[in-house]
């Protein structure tokens, strides 16, 4: 490369950087790649549109009996969260079975059935007197876990993200707009393995439930549309090997069915 072209190959490059610093934020609706990522979306029912996915938050303890099972006190300590990686999605349509493989590094693998709420709009310190006007629909979801290494990076006070945030951790069944639905506050939810009831609560145990959830979690990140908030696990959570078939139902929604494979 002669002098000349380099100076021009360093302009482009600089321009380009420019051009990439003046967009505001990260908000470019698009911009030029050299190579495509997906996005991640949830289907919406009766719509043709789905929900784009920005965050993934998990509430976790939120049950007092679960709190218990993990070695807690249920008193009403502030909720503490976690997220899972966006594309930790997997979609699960209702009325079907599909497929969800058992994943590495694991010999202890843990349904926790969960209400999730889908928000289209957030913010900074929402107070749970309006924090529900931010919520778009709910779902039914799984948030999976490698218990063991969970419990192992627990015990030595290390992040135990890597058993809880791996791929395809978070199975989610379609979004029921809060037009159809109304607001989830109560009613049964329940997890059988092989047709044997495993969890079995009511929405109405939550510790802190979803407006407050909302509120917390507002006053340590600012929410925006797109996040999802899995809302904690009841208790009896418990292992699944290859070969289980996990049914999971919220009153108002549809079953949702994973085999483990
Ligand atoms: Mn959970």
């Amino acid at each position: 490369m002669d002098r000349r072209s380099l100076i021009e190959t360093t302009a482009t490059l600089g321009l380009g950087a420019l051009a990439g610093c003046a967009l505001p934020g990260n908000a470019a609706k698009t911009a030029r790649t050299p190579f495509e990522v997906p996005g991640t979306f949830v289907p919406i029912v009766g719509s043709d549109m789905a929900f784009p996915v920005r965050r993934i938050y998990c509430i976790g303890r939120n049950y007092a009996a679960h709190a218990r099972e993990m070695g807690s006190d249920p008193t009403r300590e502030p909720p503490f969260f976690f997220q899972k990686p966006t594309d930790a999605i997997q979609n699960v349509a209702p009325g079907g079975i599909a497929d969800h493989p058992y994943p590495t590094l694991t010999k202890n693998y843990h349904y926790e059935v969960e209400l999730v709420a889908a928000l289209h709009k957030g913010g900074l310190n929402i107070s749970p007197a309006n924090a529900l006007e931010c919520v778009y629909g709910y779902s039914l979801g799984l948030d999976m876990t490698r218990r063991d290494l969970q419990r192992a990076m627990g015990d030595e006070k290390k992040p135990w993200e890597i058993g809880k945030s791996f791929d395809r951790s978070a199975p989610i069944g379609p979004i029921h707009p809060v037009a159809l639905v109304g607001h989830m506050v109560q009613g049964s939810i329940w997890l059988k393995v092989n047709g044997q009831t495993k969890q079995s609560a009511n929405l109405n145990q939550m510790i802190w439930n979803v407006a407050e959830q909302i509120s917390k979690l507002s006053a340590a990140f600012e929410l925006m549309a797109g996040d999802i908030i899995y809302s904690g696990t009841p208790e009896n959570v418990g292992p699944v090997l290859r070969g289980d078939r996990i049914e999971c139902h919220i009153d108002t929604l549809p079953n949702l069915s994973l085999q483990i494979v």
